[in-house]
């Protein structure tokens, strides 16, 4: 390989750390994302589980015709739980996966050799 050549090569691999940087702060711009809609989807739970539990008082001390609200809050509540798995599920996705001690199970910081909590060496799959 010519001194040109080794050139354009290291040139191509920069371009592609570049590149490989700039969707890894672009997973963090969706992760953040995804907290603020995750956020925004549990304060309507609380709110929903807040009626909820105000209708079952009401329906308590007697009050009628309260089914059809309580069978519609208990469904969108049911919708609203599926809809934080998945996003839940998206942002573990989207974040680097640390590595786990094989014995204990601990995550680990990356990088070490031992795992800081049993002690057992750790077998990098990479
Ligand atoms: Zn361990």
């Amino acid at each position: 390989m010519d001194f040109l050549q080794r050139i354009s090569e290291k040139a191509k691999n920069l371009g592609g750390l570049a590149k490989e940087a700039t969707r890894k702060s672009g997973d963090l711009i969706e992760v953040t994302k995804i907290k603020y809609e995750l956020a925004k989807l549990e304060k309507e739970m609380e709110y929903n589980l807040t009626g909820l539990g105000l209708l079952y008082f009401q329906k308590h001390r007697g009050e009628e015709g309260l089914e059809g609200e309580i069978d519609r809050l208990i469904q969108s509540t049911g919708l609203l739980e599926e809809e934080r798995v998945a996003l839940e599920q998206e942002i573990e996705k989207l974040l680097p996966k640390g590595l786990t001690c094989s014995d204990c199970a601990v995550d680990l910081p990356a990088g070490g050799k031992y795992c800081s909590y049993c002690g057992s060496k750790i077998d990098k799959d990479d």
